[in-house]
């Protein structure tokens, strides 16, 4: 399957391969790079362990900010309505 370089940039960078990755522009790029260094320590971590994050405000209304304190992914979830 080939993309346009139109499609490129309106693909998830999660979803491109290295060869698409390397036609987009330079910022482009270096978002696809530290999106792939973030998916890749979320990979590495030995089983996610959430701390919340959100100050009393947004958790009162139902915004519980939160992220995995090994790997720092975001585990925010939203309880409010
Ligand atoms: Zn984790």
């Amino acid at each position: 399957m080939t993309r346009t370089l139109d499609e490129i940039r309106r693909t998830p960078v999660g979803l491109l391969s290295e060869e698409e990755i390397a036609q987009l522009d330079p910022r482009g790029q270096a978002y696809a790079r530290l999106f792939q260094a973030r998916k890749a320590r979320e990979a590495a971590c030995p089983g996610h362990e959430r701390v919340e994050t959100a100050t009393r405000e947004q958790a009162n209304r139902g915004w519980h900010r939160g992220e995995c304190r090994l790997c720092g992914k975001d585990m925010t979830y939203d309880s409010g309505d």
